[in-house]
């Protein structure tokens, strides 16, 4: 793939992918949900995954992370062109993969702003972190994702709304500053506002850290107002069956999935078009 955002920084062409997933099978409770699964993200790359409810999505993401409830039959995944699946999350984690859940849990009791600290440092590891510096950068990010001071000594997710878990999911992203971050429906249930705020959060890291790739995972058009993939797939039944450019996006947009799945000779099981609502 060629094709890049418009921007200076994406000549990544002969690179070696930052990031390869080849023919991935992932079962959950004995039942097969991704059945062969091909991706490969350069350098700055931003993909938009995109797929109905169901379609496996979510699996993806957790079976990337390591998640230990998605067992990987076969196929494999390198970041940097090391094997990840024989490692575990954290170990994912420290190489640089990000994982920004579609629906984060609170963490009742540990501050926001400690939680960071000590993610960042676990993450980064040697890396030195001055506290100052730290709360310097935290403040700015949290500034940029409109987050109100209070947020970093409030417990983690607690009492959050939709719109503000999903802030300091993209706070987590911006300060760990991992090599590949994976965002699970970052838009999912919230207002127009908060979907450009996220966005810009999400815009914001791809500037300040070119190299990142971004998987970004969702199921309405609406984010890709705000942000502009160099490739969309589309995900049916556990396989990316469609790859392409904003053209798709708009295709999905203005008549749904089914005239895709048509093209393709696969069954539509629902009849409702599920896109935008
Ligand atoms: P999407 O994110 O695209 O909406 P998911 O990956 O969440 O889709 O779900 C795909 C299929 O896998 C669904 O049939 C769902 O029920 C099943 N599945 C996903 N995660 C689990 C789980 N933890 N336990 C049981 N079934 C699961
Ligand atoms: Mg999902």
């Amino acid at each position: 793939m060629t094709q890049t955002n418009g921007t200076a920084h994406t000549e990544h062409t002969d690179a070696t992918p930052l990031f390869e997933v080849d023919d991935l099978h992932v079962s959950v409770e004995g039942r097969e949900i991704l059945r062969g699964v091909n991706l490969r993200v350069r350098p700055g790359e931003i993909h938009a995954l995109m797929g109905r409810n169901g379609s496996g999505k979510s699996t993806l993401a957790n079976a990337l992370m390591g998640h230990p409830k998605y067992l990987v039959t076969s196929g494999r995944v390198r970041l940097d062109g090391e094997d990840i699946l024989g490692l575990k999350p954290d170990e994912r984690a420290r190489l640089g993969l990000f994982l920004a859940f579609q629906n984060p849990i609170s963490i009742p009791g540990v501050g926001t702003g400690n939680f960071l600290r000590a993610a960042v440092k676990a993450v980064r590891g040697t890396e030195s972190i001055n506290a100052v510096q730290f709360r310097k950068e935290l403040n700015e990010r949290m500034q940029r994702l409109q987050m109100d001071p209070s947020f970093a000594t409030r417990a983690l997710n607690e009492g959050f709304s939709g719109g503000e878990k999903k802030r300091a999911e993209m706070l987590q992203l911006a300060m760990l500053k991992p090599r590949l971050a994976i965002l699970d429906e970052p838009d999912s249930g919230l207002d127009i506002d908060a979907v450009r705020i996220v966005s810009e959060g999400i815009n914001l890291v791809h500037e300040q850290q070119p190299e990142t790739g971004l998987l970004l995972i969702t199921h309405y058009q609406r984010i890709l107002n705000y942000i502009k993939p160099d490739t969309v797939h589309v995900m049916v039944k556990g396989r990316i069956v469609e790859s392409g450019g904003a053209e798709l996006v708009q295709e999905l947009e203005s008549a749904g999935y089914a005239p895709i799945l048509r093209r393709l000779g696969i069954e539509d099981e629902e009849e409702a078009p599920v896109s935008g609502r």
